[in-house]
């Protein structure tokens, strides 16, 4: 479910530090999380999606670990989730030898033939966060390239911390005009500019020539150089996109 965004979410939301795309799905991954917890815990597609997935993808498990909630809906989830790893596993792995009846396992030069089994246990869904989240991403951005012409947009985007870079590539992709690429590219460049300078400060007021000085902003900017590149913390999940 692609959680719907307006240009005027986009232009209220890059007035918050960080990339506004990874920001509004940061919100998105709560939201979904939540409804998991509270509303769709006993959703019979929520129940096939976790025995499909085998739980959900690292990072969003960790997320789902670390939201203010409900250690009884998790329960319930995770016992359809280690019921089918378990049902899988007692179907046997191909090759099993069934004269032994020990489990002894069939494989050519003594190689004990489990790969068959290690493929069975494979997700065959995508994580349901992840899933949801690659949808909205692209409303997200769609709605960001079409009103790159728009001035309370674009002033609102000039003056942010910009879009992180996995971001910038799906922006990149999916500007249909060139007066859009031109605009896109020449904000983002900037803020770019603006935080390599930074960031040479910041390393050159380390030298002992320089140690009285105090830190202004750019106090922060190898953080936010970090972000900026990797994209907003617990944004890319597992089961991956914007790559
Ligand atoms: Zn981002
Ligand atoms: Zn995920």
């Amino acid at each position: 479910m692609v959680t719907p965004v307006s240009y005027f979410d986009l232009i209220d939301i890059f007035s918050q530090p960080g990339c506004a795309i990874c920001n509004l799905l940061r919100r998105n991954v709560d939201r979904s999380l939540e409804a998991l917890l509270y509303e769709y815990v006993g959703d019979p597609d929520s129940h096939q999606t976790f025995r499909q997935r085998r739980g959900l993808c690292n990072e969003h498990s960790w997320q789902l670990l670390r939201h203010p909630g409900n250690a009884l809906a998790i329960a319930v989830l995770y016992v359809t989730a280690v019921d089918e790893v378990l049902k899988i596993v007692d179907q046997g792995p191909l090759g099993l030898d069934p004269q032994s009846g020990m489990g002894r396992l069939l494989g050519g030069a003594g190689r004990p033939n489990t790969s068959a089994l290690a493929d069975r246990l494979e997700p065959v869904e995508q994580c349901p966060i992840c899933a949801q989240l690659t949808a909205s991403e692209a409303q997200y951005i769609q709605v960001f390239c079409q009103h790159l012409e728009d001035d309370k947009l674009s002033e609102a985007y000039r003056a942010s911390g910009g879009l992180c870079l996995p971001h910038f590539r799906q922006a990149l992709r999916c500007v249909s005009s060139a007066e859009h690429a031109e605009i896109l590219l020449s904000i983002q460049t900037t803020i770019w500019k603006k935080l390599y300078a930074q960031l040479q400060e910041f390393r050159d007021k380390h030298d002992y020539r320089r140690s009285e000085e105090k830190m202004g902003e750019e106090g922060d900017s190898w953080r936010r150089a970090v972000a900026r590149l990797a994209g907003e913390e617990g944004v890319f999940g597992l089961d991956s996109r914007s790559s």
